[in-house]
């Protein structure tokens, strides 16, 4: 489990591998939010708990009410801003590519406001690409031979602070999920394995206090 809490307005944020022994449970499902993800640019807004079809980022003001999004090498990215609820989107080369990033930023009040963390994910020392997709992020690719790799975390990095994020609010994991399958699963290290990293994110009461 890596947890943390980067900024007053998250209650709890983070990320637990599959299978992890001696991690506690994740919170009761009633109180959670699913989406159908779908490398999509939809972006929701949650007022209660339940899935969403076809959605591949969410929002929320409601304190205590609890994002998930499911991963394994696709990047889970969460954003929190003080007073103005938190977020979660699942974020694949394609959705980056699509615009699901922006998307969620622009359902906040104020982009410059917000922190971002940009959770596990399979990193450029492992993110193997073809020609068509190196094409899609040239500021983000690595030459290697044979093929290209993509930095997904500079990719969304970059996304983030040209859609109004202070560069300092934008905190990157830099963990691999294929480097780090001990810890976390990967779909490429497992040849396409069932399992999922859960990515999580709740707004608190206290922030608003905190902030006032
Ligand atoms: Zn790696």
């Amino acid at each position: 489990m890596l947890r943390f809490d980067p900024v007053p307005g998250l209650a709890e944020g983070g990320f637990r591998g599959r299978g992890l022994r001696g991690d506690p449970p994740l919170p009761d499902p009633a109180v959670a939010v699913r989406l159908g993800q779908v490398h999509g640019v939809r972006v929701a807004a949650a007022e209660g708990a339940g899935s969403i079809p076809e959605t591949d980022g969410v929002v929320t003001r409601v304190p205590g009410l609890l994002l998930t999004v499911r991963t394994a090498d696709c990047l889970p990215v969460i954003l929190a801003a003080p007073k103005d609820g938190v977020g979660l989107v699942h974020a694949g080369w394609r959705g980056l590519a699509a615009g699901v990033l922006e998307a969620a930023v622009a359902r906040f009040a104020r982009p410059g406001a917000l922190r971002a963390v940009l959770g596990p994910a399979i990193g450029p020392c492992c993110f193997e690409v073809g020609p068509e997709v190196a094409a899609r992020f040239p500021e983000a690719v690595r030459p290697r031979r044979p093929r290209p790799h993509v930095d997904l975390w500079a990719v969304a990095a970059a996304r983030l602070r040209a859609a109004g994020l202070p560069p300092e609010a934008i905190h990157v994991s830099g963990i691999c999920t294929r480097c780090h399958q001990h810890l976390l699963h990967s779909h490429r290290g497992s040849g396409g394995g069932p399992g999922r990293i859960v990515a999580f994110a709740a707004a608190g009461t206290s922030a608003h206090e905190q902030e006032a």
